[in-house]
């Protein structure tokens, strides 16, 4: 009787195996689509709550304009944000960095910009290039005072991630004037292109002799195009 019973209990196990598999995959695969819905609902999320903060920050600007009839400098009107929303570096959700930039407007001459979710690209590229560009400048001068040497690396932070920065000293991999990925395509590096004063770039943009101050970013969030037609500002493009 016992070994009537076996293959009943064999295909009941093997019904249960063939269940317990069906469930996995269709865990699985809920989880599958459902994640990146999930990631985009909250990034969506993570730019709505920059935005309300930045908001918020900036009438306490307002208030503080009215206050000191607008005569407060850029530190000041740092330090305003600072108290009001308890620190500066937590402004934005997402960790992006956050920029204070002098506007034209009397009742607001100072303004937030957040380097991760601002939405005019341009002026955020540029904000980030100049931010990288102080970091590696900075890391650089370090490390010849301690190696004397160019590295051909250096890393840095923006917008909450790490980056590593690939440094060139002579415009030799790209094409004067114009941004470009070619030989960067890796993820996370940003090319560092040295523009000498006596080149013929130099000369057009009156970039200061040895000034180092182009950037490539590889990664397209960061991407934006060099026109010459803007004029040289003395700051870096992405
Ligand atoms: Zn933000």
């Amino acid at each position: 009787m016992k070994s009537c019973n076996r293959p009943v209990k064999g295909r009941n196990a093997g019904i249960s195996r063939m269940a317990l598999i069906m469930v996995i995959l269709v865990i699985v695969m809920a989880v599958v689509i459902a994640v990146p819905k999930i990631r985009a609902f909250n990034a969506g999320g993570e730019e709505v709550a920059c935005a309300v903060g930045l908001d918020s920050a900036r009438r306490r600007l307002a208030e503080d304009v009215i206050v000191n009839q607008g005569k407060e400098d850029a530190r000041q009107a740092q330090e305003v944000v600072t108290v009001a929303m308890n620190g500066w570096d937590d402004l934005c959700p997402g960790g992006g960095k956050v920029y204070l930039v002098r506007t034209q407007d009397r009742n607001l001459p100072y303004d937030l910009v957040c380097g991760k979710h601002d939405s005019d690209t341009k002026r955020r590229t540029r904000l980030n290039a100049g931010y990288v560009l102080t970091q590696i400048d900075d890391k650089l001068a370090m490390r010849r005072l301690v190696e004397d040497e160019f590295p051909q690396t250096l890393t840095f932070n923006l917008n909450g991630e790490e980056w590593e920065a690939v440094l060139t000293d002579e415009p030799v991999t790209f094409k004067r004037g114009t941004a470009t990925t070619k030989g960067y395509e890796k993820k996370k590096n940003v090319a560092y292109y040295g523009i000498m004063g006596h080149s013929e770039f130099g000369s057009d943009t009156g970039a200061e002799e040895g000034e180092l101050c182009y950037f490539v970013f590889a990664d397209p969030e960061h991407y934006a195009e060099w026109d010459p037609d803007e004029g040289w500002t003395g700051d870096c493009y992405g």
